[in-house]
């Protein structure tokens, strides 16, 4: 669903049926918001107003029949999901509608909850496959960002084309059963690889209810930057399955995963591309990847993906290590700025894996985590929280919601606290032109990827903030996912000591060599890191030539 609350605009003049799937709604598995016009008139005037994600539309009102009534809706909006509601006596009339270009049609009285909410799920699913996949926010941010570091640098025409969108994208569709064994879902899922020029690519699979190609890409874009900055044989790569994964159970987190893995088994593997977990997928999802393609191969392959339980050929310290990795550097940021990190506060948006191992590595380090966040609330105690008490709190309850030894605040606010450190590492697209101007930290330390727009950069870089970006920032992750496959590839396994000990040195070689460009060449920190990375990316392109 393209937001977390589906708003729904129904064109019904009968009260009986609008109660009646107002009923029906109520009791779905989507989050609705239902606006009710009982005239064309009304209707149209309510699209002019607000924006809604699918119409629910009775062809027969007293100001309007047929499929005029259909036309005017889409004249009105184009874009916009129509799904007819008609009587058993006018299905032939909503069939018509269906082929003149509605998304389907319901029969009221035969409607159901299950019923209505797969048909608004694929309504919306059905306009969104054919709207632009690539045009999305994140995507355009990705490409920006390269386009200004590639207008710096003076990058080669020809290289400059060829990087700007990714050498293969595989789009899927594909069913799982949902435990209610007779219903089975259909959805979409991506993995897009950026770059096959420096060896097998790599990247993590997310799932999450907005997922779509151009965010996927931009993703894939962001780890090649990421790898080649820190110097790794890798080309960057991503995937996605467009689904809310708090909306599965554990079965059905199962069958989806196995099933997305055999969509994309031809196009992954040890030496081809290698995924990892991101957002919405763990250990877990990777030993179902992992599994399933061994089951192909017949025989096991711990090498297909990185991030695994550690029996099963993961790697010591991986679990934790963007975090760790974060913290590493913004030890260094801090040592950089003349910062003490005794006593420094620190703010942190997200709770997940990322979120949550770098509040505890910044509280071992005595800096003063004051607030942190997840999907249900932002936290805030001035005094600093008892991160043992919080994550004994979150073992118990799982959300943060309700912790009572703080105040409660919304995640705009936990950005805009007073701190010297501020972790974004939860969401892209978090700190924009319109919030930068009154954060009030003096180090950004991007956990997420894509968490500051370039408007944000500008303001951010005008009021002295040091960043630390996401492509160096975050790359703890994919750095001890290297170790994983390494380890993996000879048969062979390190100490945790042996791991972080190369961790802290591989990115504080990147950040130290990111620093010196950006002093050198009067640039901010972002388009530094990513020169770095280009740079790496053209000199291995330009010395491989061009098939034939
Ligand atoms: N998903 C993580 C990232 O965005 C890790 C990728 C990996 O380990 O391959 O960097």
């Amino acid at each position: 669903m393209p937001e977390n609350t589906v708003e729904v605009l129904m064109i019904e003049d009968n009260p009986v049926h609008v109660q009646l799937i107002r009923h029906y709604m109520e009791s779905s598995r989507l989050t609705t918001r239902l606006h009710v016009a009982g005239t064309l008139r009304e209707g149209l005037d309510l699209i002019g107003e607000a924006s809604f994600d699918v119409v629910l539309l009775d062809l027969v009102l007293p100001d309007s029949a047929d499929l005029d009534t259909l036309h005017s809706v889409r004249a009105a909006a184009p874009e916009l999901p129509v799904i007819i509601l008609t009587g058993l006596d006018d299905v032939s009339l909503a069939a018509t509608a269906v082929e003149a270009g509605a998304q389907d049609y319901i029969v009221k009285t035969q409607a159901n909850t299950t019923l209505l909410s797969r048909s608004i799920h694929y309504a919306i699913e059905r306009v969104r496959a054919r709207s632009g996949e690539w045009d999305s926010a994140m995507f355009k941010l990705a490409q920006q960002q390269f386009l200004k570091a590639a207008q710096i640098m003076g990058l080669d025409e020809n290289i400059r084309e060829r990087l700007l969108f990714p050498q293969r994208t595989h789009i899927v569709t594909l069913p799982f059963r949902r435990d209610e064994y007779h219903l089975v879902e259909n959805v979409f899922g991506y993995r897009v690889q950026h770059l096959l020029t420096m060896g097998p690519t790599k990247g993590g699979i997310r799932y999450h209810e907005d997922v779509n190609l151009g965010e996927v890409s931009a993703l894939a874009m962001w780890m090649t930057w990421k790898c080649a900055l820190i110097n790794l044989p890798f080309g960057g790569a991503k995937g996605g399955v467009r689904i809310d994964p708090t909306d599965l159970s554990r079965r059905e987190l199962q069958r989806l995963t196995r099933r997305f893995t055999s969509e994309i088994i031809d196009i992954i593997g040890p030496d081809k591309d290698i995924p990892a977990p991101d957002m919405g997928t763990d250990e877990q999802v990777m030993a179902w990847i992992m599994d399933t393609y061994s089951q192909q191969a017949g025989y096991t392959v711990p090498g297909v993906v990185t991030g695994k339980p550690v029996v099963l050929g993961g790697s010591l310290g991986r679990r934790e290590a963007t975090g760790r990795g974060l913290v590493y550097l913004v030890e260094a940021a801090a040592q950089h700025m003349g910062m003490s990190l005794d006593g420094a506060t620190a703010v942190v948006q997200g709770f997940g894996n990322v979120g949550s191992n770098t509040a505890r590595f910044l509280d071992a380090d005595r800096v003063r985590v004051v607030a942190v966040s997840d999907v249900t609330t932002g936290i805030y105690n001035a005094n600093g929280l008892s991160l043992e008490d919080v994550f004994k709190y979150c073992e118990k309850n799982r959300f943060l919601s309700g912790y009572p030894e703080a105040d409660e605040v919304t995640n705009q606010e936990l950005l805009e606290l007073p701190c010297d450190i501020l972790a974004p590492a939860a969401l892209q697209n978090q700190i924009t032109g319109d919030n930068a101007d009154r954060l009030k930290c003096r180090l950004l330390a991007e956990g997420a990827n894509g968490p500051t727009t370039l408007d944000a950069d500008e303001i951010l870089g005008e009021k002295d903030v040091f960043i630390l970006p996401d492509v160096l920032g975050n790359a703890g992750g994919v750095t001890v996912s290297y170790f994983e496959w390494v380890q993996d590839t000879q048969n062979y396994t390190w100490t945790l000591e042996e791991i972080n000990t190369r961790l802290h040195n591989i990115l504080i070689d990147a950040f130290e060599r990111t620093v010196h460009r950006a002093s050198e060449d009067h640039i901010d920190m972002r388009t530094a890191a990513l020169i770095e990375g280009i740079s790496r990316v053209t000199q291995a392109k330009l010395l491989r030539g061009i098939f034939p």
